[in-house]
């Protein structure tokens, strides 16, 4: 049913248009239609999967592959002086399309984009036991070593996060 209703699910079945860049079996990328800059990309599965957490490891993995060539065919044609890449998971990180997504965004200098806009909306800076404490939560641990959920509570409520 989503997929009936998913913009990017009738890009990738060819039932809706859009300027494609590079397509195989899994993936296909095509042009963002309300660009940042020009050659703004979108790389996406052909599968509909929402988003990061329900994404395959190879798929992704192969997604990133396909966005590094054409990243590099930004700089190399384009003659882009750098690229953005941005991924969104989750009304909360403003993702609008949930058909999951990889923005290749290239970049010049003094094009008038403003990525640094996150760095007024920061949280206070943070204290250097606060981000231990946050690194201990997030953490990649062993299977065998997981953290108790009495302390990843009680860290959270310290920290006042969620
Ligand atoms: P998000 O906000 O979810 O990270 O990004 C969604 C992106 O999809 C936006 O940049 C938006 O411009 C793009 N988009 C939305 N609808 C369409 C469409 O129908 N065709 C294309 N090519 N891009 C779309
Ligand atoms: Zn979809």
């Amino acid at each position: 049913m989503e997929e009936i209703s998913c913009i990017f699910c009738q890009i990738a079945n060819g039932n809706a248009q859009a300027k494609i860049v590079y397509q195989d079996n899994d993936v296909i990328a095509f042009l963002d239609i309300n660009p940042l800059a020009p050659g703004h990309t979108l790389v996406i599965p052909k599968k509909h999967i929402q988003n990061v957490f329900e994404m395959d490891d190879d798929l992704l993995h192969h997604i990133f592959t396909v966005a590094k060539q054409i990243a590099e065919n930004m700089r190399k044609n384009l003659g882009a002086e750098g690229v953005n890449f941005l991924q969104s998971n989750g009304e909360a990180a403003e993702q609008s399309v949930f058909h999951f997504h990889l923005h290749i965004i290239p970049r010049w200098k003094n094009d008038g984009l403003d990525f640094t806009e996150y760095s007024r909306t920061k949280i206070k800076k943070m204290r250097n036991e606060e981000l231990e404490k946050i690194a201990k939560i997030i953490e990649i641990k062993s299977d065998k070593e997981t953290r108790s959920e009495e302390e990843i509570y009680s860290i959270k409520r310290e920290l006042e996060i969620g």
